[in-house]
């Protein structure tokens, strides 16, 4: 009977909405190719209402449970999410090890999937007897090469990569000024470098590593991982995967309705992700160079990040206050022919693949990253946190997808820069040839026979 049963993949989903979506992307991909049904495995701590809707929206052949709570209260009250996520995942060992030695009884596990934190929970898989271990890496392949790479950084460079005079260089990967490197590592006596660090070390225990990026983004970079290297999985990019067949809830959004009235690729528009939210400072400026720009704008407006961190919001989107009171004065009333306010979340995909949109202000989250290749809108890039400013770097110094904002970031740059990626003759122009390149060479990876189906197809023929 067990044979006949369909084959399982079992994915643990570490916090966050950005590791969800595309895992649960894979799973649809996984179903719909290849007959594969699928458990996402989440953590107790973010069984938010956002989550739990998303689960219930996913198709029969995707079930999804919960692993039990876990006490973190003897860790420091300002812990790193990074530090949190990896604590989580190790104190669940056991509790996992009991729910896949249980899914064994109902169905036929041939892979256990972890991301990018999880790579500790591959001890469950091993104990539950699961044959075959991967690991899902949501961001891109200059993330994975540089943690791949920590466990040799921390031996051999002395410091703090901030004070580095060079740029970071890694195999076929753009140079990384240090300050750029991803924000856990940013202090080496904080335990979120410790656990990257180790990450890199157990990313190693993987049968393969699967990465939501796509070989055009960075063609050196998978090219260096193509090359064996003993003790190191091989590396497969299947990406871009981004959210499909999200529900749409009725009445549609007024945003769209707004963008419907616009001219083509007329709008700029401003998302910090699902959780990052600017200083009361930064707020101000950008209002101020959105209005100066002369450029029309639709903005995902969230109250100022001054009380908390920059990702204080990371784990609920909803903003506590209203968010267009810390505006700069007459700002709504000025600019409500040219600009729409929304306040704390827009359905970004669809405003995205809307006609009128012509460039994205974005934070560099790598969802919203190949959100905007997929539908070929040039970017503006506005860091905030985790592996943002590297990101940024790929895209602007590296591929061309992107034009950096300026650190200082005052009203007068901004104006400039979201002039240049919309209607500028220079470094915009290049930019918006550029994502149309980068948008067609998605497409055709995930169509029949492109690069990102038959990576996929490689990875699941050693299951079947
Ligand atoms: N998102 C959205 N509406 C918003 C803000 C964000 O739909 O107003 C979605 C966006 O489409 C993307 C995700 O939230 O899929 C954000 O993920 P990303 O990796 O870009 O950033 P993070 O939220 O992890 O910082």
């Amino acid at each position: 009977a067990e044979s006949r049963r369909p084959p399982h993949v079992a994915m643990l989903v570490t916090p966050g909405m950005g590791h969800l979506i595309p895992l649960a992307e894979l799973a649809k991909r996984l179903a719909a190719r290849h007959g594969v049904t699928a458990t996402l495995i989440t953590f107790a701590s973010t069984a938010s209402a956002t989550q739990r809707a998303f689960l219930a929206s996913l198709p029969p052949t995707i079930s999804a449970l919960s692993l039990p709570p876990v006490d973190l209260s003897d860790l420091a009250p300002d812990a790193a999410i990074e530090t949190l996520m990896s604590e989580e995942c190790v104190r669940l060992i056991p509790a996992l090890t009991a729910v896949l030695s249980e899914l064994r009884e109902t169905t036929r596990p041939v892979a256990f999937v972890a991301d990018l934190f999880g790579a500790d929970s591959f001890q469950a898989a091993v104990a539950a007897g699961v044959p075959r271990r991967y690991l899902f890496f949501p961001t891109n392949l200059l993330g994975l090469t540089l943690i791949l790479h920590l466990p040799e950084l921390d031996a051999t460079v002395p410091g703090e990569f901030r004070d580095l005079a060079e740029p970071i260089r890694l195999p076929g990967c753009v140079p990384v000024p240090g300050k750029d490197i991803l924000a856990p590592l940013q202090d080496k006596s904080n335990p979120s470098y410790r656990w990257m660090v180790h990450h890199g070390k157990r990313y190693l225990d993987a049968d393969a590593i699967l990465v939501n990026s796509f070989d055009a983004v960075e063609p050196d970079a998978i090219a260096a991982l193509r090359v064996p290297e003993p003790g190191r999985p091989p590396v497969y990019n299947i990406g871009p995967l981004i959210q499909t067949n999200a529900a749409s809830p009725a009445p549609r959004a007024a945003c769209l309705d707004w963008l419907d009235r616009q001219p083509p690729k007329s709008v700029i528009f401003v998302s910090f992700g699902s959780g990052g939210s600017l200083p009361r400072e930064q707020m101000h400026e950008l209002a101020l160079g959105l209005e100066l720009s002369g450029q029309r704008f639709l903005w995902v407006v969230r109250s100022p990040s001054d009380e908390g961190a920059l990702n204080a919001n990371y784990y609920d989107a909803e903003s506590k206050k209203d968010p267009l009171a810390y505006l700069p004065d007459g700002f709504v009333e000025r600019t409500k022919d040219v600009g729409l306010l929304v306040p704390s979340w827009a359905p970004q995909i669809k405003v995205l693949a809307h006609q009128a949109t012509g460039g994205f202000l974005v934070h560099c989250g790598w969802n919203s990253v190949l959100e905007g290749l997929v539908h070929g809108v040039p970017m503006l890039a506005w860091p905030l946190f985790a592996e943002q400013r590297q990101n940024a770097v790929m895209l602007a110094d590296g591929i061309g997808a992107a034009i950096r904002m300026p650190e200082t970031k005052k009203k007068d740059e901004i104006a400039a820069t979201v002039r240049e990626i919309m209607v500028g003759k220079g470094k915009g122009a290049e930019v918006r040839a550029k994502v149309l390149e980068l948008q067609k060479a998605a497409e055709e990876g995930l169509a029949e026979g492109g690069a990102a189906t038959v990576a996929l197809d490689e990875v699941v023929r050693r299951w079947i």
